[in-house]
């Protein structure tokens, strides 16, 4: 593990990175740089104080922060997913609500 990396990042109870700033866990990694054997340099972009600091990390903890992302990636994708479902769903709705109130007309289309 490198030396310094208390004194670089902050670190999450459940072993993820987070903001020295304002403690946000949701750092996003900006660059990836191989500076070691089992070391690896991360620019990080806080999107709470939008704050920028770099992280040294070992492969596992590289591999740990990727899966939390991986993670947080499927998660945005099927809360994506849902909203756009319940947005179209909602717009079905209103629209069968006015053609049988006789609302729809030729110019509306
Ligand atoms: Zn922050």
């Amino acid at each position: 593990m490198p030396s310094d990396q208390a004194s670089i990042a902050s670190r999450t109870p459940e072993g993820g990175f987070a903001c020295q700033e304002c403690s946000s866990p949701l750092i996003q990694p900006v660059e990836w740089i191989c500076t070691g054997a089992d070391e690896l340099t991360v620019l990080v972009r806080c999107p709470e104080c939008f704050q920028m600091r770099t992280l040294r990390v070992t492969q596992d903890q590289a591999h740990l922060f990727q899966n939390m992302l991986d993670e947080a990636t499927h998660s945005f994708h099927e809360t994506a997913d849902m909203l756009d479902r319940q947005v179209f769903k909602e717009s079905c709705q209103s629209f069968v609500r006015a053609l049988r109130a006789d609302n729809i007309c030729p110019m509306d289309f």
